[in-house]
């Protein structure tokens, strides 16, 4: 059983008088529109979906037992704004949810805890980062190079929007929720979304993303989705090994 909400009062008690170290995994998504082809929630189906895996890797790890935390699935999303289907939460109350769930943890004696976020709005990420520091707990960074340099070259290229990256890891993880007739009409959009930011643009529309994608959804496969997931569960037992050192 790796879901923290499923153990019982008692149990989550010995989790803490065992030899295994507990290591939790917050995985944070959003809603917010993912192009006309895949959900709304496909962050959080990412997220959730490496946060499983990771744990499913450890399962009878003699280190460390990992489970993980209900999903904080709101994040900080503007950029979407225009399209039905987007629902942001401010940065105030992203940094008090974060800082508020992990600070109950941690009262407790749960200092060990990755949050595994999906969703590279950078007021969101930046929330994220600090409120991590704030709260003295892990966060898997995916933008950073040294992670970014191991995922995918349309993720690298910036356009990692409802493209191939994303689509494909939804593919992966749950096929029924991409519309893949749609997926298939889609043509390539190769916007660099850092460029199109730092240029002030600031939102989807202005980035000329005008049905909420960029990348290249058409390409998007199972196989790829499946490859991209075994690398994001390699980053995640990675950081969970950081912090149980
Ligand atoms: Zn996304």
């Amino acid at each position: 059983m790796s879901a923290f909400a499923d153990l019982t009062s008692p149990q989550v008690a010995e989790l803490l008088a065992g030899p295994r170290k507990p290591v939790l995994l917050l995985p944070v998504g959003a809603v917010e529109p993912h192009g006309p082809h895949a959900p709304l929630g496909t962050d959080e189906i990412i997220s959730a979906g490496m946060c499983a895996r990771a744990a499913a890797r450890l399962a009878d790890d003699p280190e460390v037992r990992v489970l993980v935390l209900p999903t904080l699935n709101y994040g900080v999303t503007r950029f979407g704004a225009a399209f039905p289907g987007a629902i942001s939460i401010s940065e105030t109350t992203l940094h008090a949810l974060v800082v508020d769930v992990c600070g109950a943890l941690t009262a407790r004696g749960f200092s060990r805890i990755v949050v595994v976020n999906n969703h590279f709005e950078p007021a969101h990420v930046a929330t994220l980062r600090k409120a991590t520091a704030e709260a003295g707990v892990a966060y898997l960074d995916l933008v950073r190079r040294r992670n970014a340099g191991r995922l995918t070259p349309e993720f690298q290229s910036g356009a990692c929007h409802a493209g191939q990256y994303e689509t494909s890891l939804v593919l992966a993880e749950h096929p029924a929720l991409v519309d893949t007739t749609t997926m298939a009409t889609l043509p390539a959009e190769p916007v660099d979304m850092p460029t199109a930011m730092a240029d002030g643009k600031a939102d989807f529309l202005a980035m000329g993303m005008d049905r909420a994608y960029c990348g290249d959804p058409a390409a998007a496969t199972v196989a790829e989705g499946q490859s991209t997931f075994d690398v994001l569960t390699d980053l995640l037992v990675e950081a969970i090994r950081e912090v149980a050192r």
